[in-house]
């Protein structure tokens, strides 16, 4: 066969060089240990928990070697992609704060190495698909999708491996003239990879992730260019992370059992493979059994659940690295108020078999980054939140700004924050007491408290109520009230004798509690207080004696 012949009968439009696309795209220029990385997600329009978890690690490891991180679009199944779901997907990535230095952008493309979406490169991959032909490693195949199905079908039969390979390879050696005629007819083809592997044989390979390995070698003559003359991802992952020059694959585990191909593609075009990270599945215990999410079954794996339920992106950052490096939690501990980018990420600490998503963990830590947050931070998220998904909530918080902040601030700043509030969608149950639309009375008084010491409890602190009172002087009051009732003002006493009283002051303070927040929980009530005015304070508690 004259392969140079088939070549051009196959591309006879391809003219570029390699070594003009060599030049096109030279090596970068970086520090010594920089790793250039990309995320490389379809656009499918559905966004999820995985290629955050992909996108935190190759920006973590990128950004902290001095290297690049770059956003290539892998557009080639047309049959998958959804309208608009290019836009969703770089703006969801924006949202989440993982920054790219280079590649499809909403307004197009930024940078050297482009372009960066997949559809746009059928000229590169052209010039790669042509070379391999004229060196006898691709060739033609004009299988039509019933005779691959016929030839799948009587692989099962024969309980034989499935695939395009070996005898069932029809296309591998056919005579030029074959050839020849179903192009003359217009046949469409798709271009396979010629390949000399074998089952029978291993390879060992190590990734940074999984660590040692051993494969089996591919001999499938997998599908490089589809008929459309748009590549599988196989190839054009392979040409792509070369020309653009990529140090370290991150990608999911799924393609492990394509990795012997890939391997195969960058030895036969005589190029340097890069390093792999290959990140297990996310999982979720069910029952006491671990299974990997699912999307669907599990309505946490797109990333829109954690936009909607109001989740701070930064705590859904936080909680991918908390899953990712053990280490994490510690180092956040000993230090509360640092960005997190300044933790030292390794690959390292990930686990090969992938990392447990456990929703508990992730209020926790959702609680915890809203505690160190400045009210006037609070304020803003929480408003963006209510004004897309609670407009009557965005209307009231949003009416007078001073006064939502100041319920913010309190308890906030200290060394020990309040943790009240995990997910935005919260928000209005943690201040709708300071809200007369949506104030009302949530909890009743236990039964085991006459209604009697309730009452006089009440009407005694309205009687001595002063606003400007300090928090000392205020609390004072209410021992006094215990002291009055028969409640024990001082708690050391209540406990070495409770049956001596009534209750004791925390009773009482419950009492004023509910009557003012409607609720047996709520925020500590002399701050409340002072945010509600004399006025309120005093009318709430009138209504709450009137109803008893
Ligand atoms: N488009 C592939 C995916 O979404 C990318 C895998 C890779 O990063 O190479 O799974």
């Amino acid at each position: 066969m004259d392969n140079n012949y088939l070549a051009e009968l196959l591309f006879p439009n391809v003219k570029t060089t390699e070594e003009e696309l060599e030049k096109r795209f030279p090596q970068r220029d970086l520090v010594e240990g920089a790793v250039v990385t990309r995320m490389a997600p379809s656009p499918t329009g559905f966004v999820h928990l995985g290629n955050l978890v992909q996108g935190i690690t190759s920006e973590r490891l990128a950004h902290q070697s001095g290297g690049v991180l770059f956003l290539r679009v892998e557009d080639t199944d047309k049959k998958r992609e959804v309208e608009g779901a290019v836009e969703v997907l770089i703006e969801t990535l924006k949202h989440y704060n993982i920054h790219f230095d280079e590649g499809a952008t909403i307004d197009g493309d930024s940078g050297f190495y482009g372009p960066y979406r997949q559809s746009m490169r059928a000229d590169i991959y052209h010039v790669y698909a042509k070379r391999l032909v004229r060196e006898g490693k691709a060739y033609p195949c004009f299988c039509t999708e019933e005779e691959l199905e016929n030839i799948h079908a009587e692989q099962e039969k024969l309980k034989e491996n499935f695939g395009y390979f070996g005898k069932w390879a029809v296309w591998r050696d056919r005579p030029i003239e074959d050839i020849e005629k179903e192009l003359a007819q217009g046949k469409p083809w798709v271009l396979r990879f010629r390949s000399e592997g074998s089952i029978e044989h291993k390879i060992k390979f190590t990734d940074y992730i999984k660590g040692n390995l051993e494969l089996t070698e591919n001999d499938i003559d997998h599908v490089l260019l589809k008929s459309d003359g748009i590549p599988t991802y196989h190839f054009a992952h392979v040409v792509d992370d070369h020309l653009m020059r990529t140090t370290h694959v991150v990608r999911g585990d799924e393609w492990l059992s394509t990795l012997p191909f890939h391997l195969q593609l960058f030895a036969a075009l005589g190029w340097k493979p890069p390093k792999y990270l290959h990140i297990g599945p996310l999982m979720k215990m069910d029952g006491t059994s671990k299974r990997k999410l699912s999307k669907r079954k599990d309505p946490e794996l797109a990333l829109t659940f954690y936009k909607q339920e109001g989740y701070p992106t930064k705590a859904v950052y936080e909680y991918i690295l908390t899953i990712l490096n053990s280490n994490f939690e510690d180092w956040r501990r000993a230090n509360p108020t640092l960005p997190a980018d300044e933790f030292k990420f390794s690959y390292k600490k990930m686990n090969p078999a992938g990392s447990l998503f456990d929703s508990a963990k992730l209020n926790d830590v959702s609680k915890n980054v809203i505690s160190r947050m400045s009210a006037d931070e609070v304020y803003n998220l929480s408003t963006e939140w209510a004004k897309e998904y609670d407009p009557d909530l965005y209307e009231k918080m949003t009416s007078d700004p001073d006064y939502t902040k100041k319920i913010f601030a309190i308890g906030r700043g200290g060394k020990n924050p309040r943790k009240d509030i995990a997910v935005w969608s919260e928000v209005k149950d943690y201040i709708d007491l300071f809200f007369d639309g949506y104030f009302r009375i949530q909890d009743e008084y236990p039964d085991k408290f006459p209604k009697e010491d309730i009452k006089k409890a009440l009407s005694e602190f309205i009687e001595t109520f002063d606003i400007k009172d300090d928090s000392g002087v205020w609390f004072d009051k209410i021992k006094d009230i215990a002291d009055m009732l028969g409640y024990a003002s001082d708690m050391r006493a209540y406990k070495l004798s409770p049956d001596s009283y009534k209750g004791n002051v925390a009773d009482i303070s419950m009492f004023i509690r509910i009557a003012i927040s409607g609720k047996a929980n709520s925020p500590d009530m002399y701050s409340v207080m002072q945010i509600l005015g004399y006025d309120r304070v005093v009318l709430r508690i009138r209504n709450m004696i009137k109803s008893l």
